[in-house]
């Protein structure tokens, strides 16, 4: 098969289900996360923004946009990160956001898979946004969303990183792609709402296992009333996905 013999693994702390009710709190440390991988995305704790892991190095795109490194002490309510073993490599030209998703679903069998997109190179335009701090009580994550801010860019050099997930696993993660950015002189970032590509590479991984660890400690998350009924449509809204 297709697959044969190649295996790799991402890990999850956190799910992206709990945010939506207000589980801002940060519950694994930086330190510890960095124990799982070397590349991936995720948020910092009162959802300060978005986290960018490129090159084993943390970086939080920020709402006021500027970009910092959390500290190794620091925690994060819901993370994805991966050791880089890249399956498939294309080059890409003059492509949107939308055009790309759709060629790779069309291209590889990796519809019912969680994979990571890591894409390198100069895009044409790029659109993101970074949720703002908060603070207790917190907001819900869909009215944390009406209150982000965001950045573009045009003709800019920089790295998109994150995942795909099936859509049978919203909740756990976003449906579809869910995708950071950050510049290559990290003057802008921050969740992907659109992209055109004007030349890249694109690297593949597809992960045979998914890690899902969950802040077994925290009282507020075990307490929490998850209610699943109106989880999608508040994910697609939060998450700017359409
Ligand atoms: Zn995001």
């Amino acid at each position: 098969g297709y697959m044969e013999k190649y295996e790799s693994q991402v890990y999850q702390h956190g799910t992206l289900g709990m945010l939506v009710p207000g589980l801002f709190e940060g519950t694994l440390t930086v330190a510890e996360l960095l124990e799982h991988g070397e590349l991936g995305i995720g948020t910092a704790s009162g959802l300060d923004g978005e986290m960018v892991l490129l090159d084993h190095t943390p970086y939080l795109v920020q709402s006021t946009g500027e970009v910092r490194i959390l500290k190794p002490e620091e925690k994060v309510p819901f993370a994805t990160v991966h050791f880089e073993q890249a399956k498939d490599t294309f080059t890409a030209n003059g492509l949107t956001q939308k055009q790309l998703g759709e060629q790779i679903l069309a291209n590889y069998p990796y519809k019912n898979l969680f994979f990571a997109v890591k894409i390198t190179g100069r895009f044409s335009k790029v659109k993101t946004r970074a949720v703002e701090k908060q603070t207790r009580p917190y907001k819900t994550l869909t009215q944390v969303a009406d209150e982000q801010a965001l950045f573009e860019a045009e003709a800019i050099t920089g790295t998109v990183i994150g995942y795909f997930a099936p859509e049978m696993f919203q909740g756990m993660a976003a449906a579809g792609y869910h995708l950071h950015f950050l510049a290559d002189d990290k003057s802008m970032g921050g969740h992907l709402l659109d992209f055109e590509i004007e030349q890249a590479t694109v690297q593949l991984q597809p992960f045979a296992t998914i890690e899902q660890h969950f802040p077994m400690a925290d009282q507020e998350f075990l307490e929490k009333d998850l209610a699943i009924a109106d989880l999608h449509a508040q994910i697609k809204q939060a998450e700017g996905q359409n």
